[in-house]
């Protein structure tokens, strides 16, 4: 239990209860974007005994307020990406970001930023709630993501000179179902959602829960889809930087092009950036985060236990069955 933990802060907590506020201590791991966010929302990420009232607590503050320390995450190659003049090599120049460990080292709360204190009882149903959107948003998320997978991997199967090949497109046509498959989810959840007493709309649970479950593991059969049709030399590659030297740079354009009617360049640069789909982190790619983010496998499998019903489906098949008792 969180509350007999050796090290109390372990879970952020609230350690002092003022008349105006509360002081929290603690961290959050993981905090995607955080550094470039104006606001930081905390709220508890499992169901509370009710002996464990400071760790019930929701709230949320500007991510400069006094007290709130972030340290950055590091991504595989960040210092080849952050290299001066670094363009090709960055893999995805419009979009980058992120994750940091967020520490909170008594940081103030006022009562008007608080949206739980103590009230055990409703965290479960809270972290419920907050996984089922998250989850069903992933439907959307990460399809955008296998969206951009797909056609660099295209463009890379055109530059190699084997998009006319048979098993390349099929493999495109694999790549395109396993992610409108989730797509599909991610619409289905939404479109079952209903509303509840206080107005708002709710997905469906079950739905949402699916939809997260199969993001953890379509996207890795994508991307190895995604690799096989690449080849190795997105990985292999020498750096931009041999590319531009006038030594090494003759070279590379002339032994690294693939079809004649491409420049090596553009080569390059679609193989970069399939490396970075493929092995970054949620700020800019697909795997672990498809894997962890909004909750590992197993919690998602707790979920759809939970919503399964499988009382109603044996009903169902007994009647099927002629079976009276
Ligand atoms: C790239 C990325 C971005 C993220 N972005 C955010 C973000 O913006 N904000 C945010 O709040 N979080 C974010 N997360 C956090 C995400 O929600 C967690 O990673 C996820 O809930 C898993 O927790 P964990 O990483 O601590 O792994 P763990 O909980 O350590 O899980 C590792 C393994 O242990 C198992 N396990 C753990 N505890 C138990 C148990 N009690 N019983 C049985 N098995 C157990 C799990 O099922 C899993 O197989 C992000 C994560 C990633 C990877």
């Amino acid at each position: 239990a969180i509350s007999k933990q050796e090290d109390p802060d372990m879970y952020l907590r609230v350690v002092e209860r003022r008349p105006d506020g509360i002081v929290v201590r603690g961290a959050k791991a993981h905090q995607t974007g955080i550094c470039n966010s104006h606001e930081v929302l905390v709220m508890p990420t499992m169901a509370m005994k009710p002996d464990e009232k400071d760790y019930a607590v929701s709230f949320s503050v500007p991510t400069n307020t006094d007290g709130i320390i972030m340290i950055l995450g590091r991504q595989s190659c960040d210092t080849r990406k952050s290299e001066e003049g670094a363009d090709i090599d960055v893999g995805n120049y419009n979009f980058g970001g992120v994750e940091a460990l967020v520490i909170f080292d008594d940081v103030f709360v006022p009562n008007d930023r608080i949206f739980l204190n103590g009230e055990t009882e409703f965290a479960g149903m809270l972290v419920e709630r907050f996984a089922g959107y998250h989850r069903q948003s992933y439907g959307g998320c990460k399809t955008g993501v296998g969206d951009v997978l797909i056609g660099a991997t295209a463009l890379a199967a055109d530059y190699n000179g084997t998009s006319k090949v048979s098993h390349i497109k099929d493999k495109l046509i694999e790549m395109t179902h396993l992610n409108e498959t989730l797509y599909a989810c991610g619409i289905a959840c939404s479109a079952e959602g209903h509303k509840t007493e206080s107005g708002n709309y709710i997905v469906d649970l079950l739905l949402a829960n699916v939809c997260k479950q199969n993001v953890t593991r379509f996207p890795y059969e994508i991307v190895r889809l995604a690799e096989d049709i690449a080849g190795g030399l997105m990985v292999t590659m020498p750096a931009e930087k041999d590319f531009r030297d006038p030594i090494t740079g003759p070279y590379l354009e002339k032994y690294l092009k693939g079809v004649a009617s491409v420049t090596t360049e553009n080569r390059m640069r679609i193989l970069r950036l399939i490396e970075n789909l493929a092995l970054g982190t949620a700020a800019v790619g697909y795997r672990t985060e498809s894997m962890h983010g909004a909750g590992s496998p197993q919690a998602q499998r707790i979920m759809i236990a939970r919503q399964s019903n499988i009382a109603h489906k044996k009903a169902l098949a007994k009647v099927i069955a002629r079976i009276k008792e």
